[in-house]
């Protein structure tokens, strides 16, 4: 997969830049953070700058052999676990992080660099991995040879081993300003303005997420499909509101679930902004008409509870309890308009 740009995260690339100016290289770099935040990005973009055979003061220089095969995601020095798919995102039916996987680093680890001084590894999601495959890897976190990098991602370093926490380098990743965003897609990725300032408020912060946007075919129709389905949803019985949540269950897709319910607090933070005279601070820009119209169609204590819920049972979810039972809890709860 070709890379993009880092987007925000200063204080990181400089200390990354550092580590490698300074020869003070770690074996094991853990960034944490929420979905699309760019950890994988500013771990290619480290790995780039380690295996470029021209580096300026820890920069990568963008042009010699190394920097080419690592842009088009094809440095022998480079490995990653689990593979990704076409779009780049990791494939969860052949990854699953089992423990021949760890097996399969450990034993690429023992080999030597191809092309050059460092054999880096990126482990995405470590989050999600299996503890046979955990346990494998700490072996090799404990004695890693000495040309081998290991990059983790993780988006909660709570749910890994401490022992293998406390062999990384720490890098926590912080959400990115709107402002910054908005920049940034504008300069990098020639976004119009409008478009621009609405996907930065809608991402919640998550540049990969807006980035994932303009590459769909018609960006942002699915978004106004799933708000006016929840809408819909808010004015629906319960037997409604139950089916609906078996057919999520039913989806097993983890990934559009999580995106869902991130669109789902978005909007009741919104309404819950709207109720509060702040509609400037709404991040669905394009729709404060609909929002200014209905928010006061709820009951305020009733989309604050709700808001409480969404996060407490997206957490759940993160820790795989029962989906069926979280959703129907979700659902059954969601506020209803009362009458004027
Ligand atoms: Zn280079």
């Amino acid at each position: 997969m070709a890379e993009g740009p880092v987007v925000g995260h200063q204080w990181a690339v400089e200390l990354l830049r550092n580590s490698i100016k300074h020869d003070r290289l770690r074996h094991a770099y853990l960034f944490v953070g929420a979905a699309q935040l760019g950890k994988s990005t500013l771990a290619r973009h480290f790995a780039q700058s380690l295996l470029c055979t021209k580096a300026d003061a820890g920069r990568a220089c963008g042009a010699c052999r190394s920097c080419r095969l690592q842009e088009a995601g094809s440095h022998p020095d480079f490995i990653l676990a689990p593979p990704t798919d076409r779009q780049g995102q990791p494939d969860r039916e052949n990854g699953l992080h089992r423990a021949e996987q760890a097996a399969d680093i450990i034993r690429q680890a023992l080999l030597h660099p191809m092309e050059g001084r460092y054999k880096v590894f990126l482990i995405q999601d470590a989050h999600r991995a299996h503890t046979n495959f955990s346990n494998k890897l700490l072996k090799t976190l404990e004695e890693p040879p000495p040309h081998v990098v290991l990059c983790l991602t993780a988006q909660d370093r709570s749910v890994l081993l401490p022992t293998i926490v406390s062999r990384c380098q720490v890098l926590a990743l912080r959400p990115l300003g709107a402002r910054m965003m908005e920049e940034a897609l504008q300069a990098r990725w020639g976004v119009a303005p409008q478009q621009a300032a609405l996907l930065a408020r809608l991402a919640n912060g998550c540049p990969g997420w807006a980035v994932d946007q303009l590459s769909q075919p018609e960006p942002l129709a699915e978004r106004s499909e799933r708000l006016a389905e929840l809408q819909e949803l808010s004015r629906s019985s319960r037997v409604a509101r139950l089916a609906f949540a078996q057919k999520l269950t039913a989806a097993r897709n983890q990934t559009r679930l999580f995106s869902l319910l991130g669109l789902w607090t978005g909007w009741w933070r919104d309404v819950m902004l709207a109720q509060s005279g702040c509609l400037e601070q709404c991040a669905n820009v394009d729709l404060l008409d609909t929002l200014a119209d209905t928010a006061g169609d709820y009951r305020r204590d009733d989309v604050q509870a709700y808001l409480r819920t969404l996060s407490r049972v997206e957490g759940y979810l993160r820790h795989t309890v029962n989906t069926g039972l979280a959703l129907d809890v979700l659902l059954l709860q969601m506020p209803r308009p009362q009458a004027r």
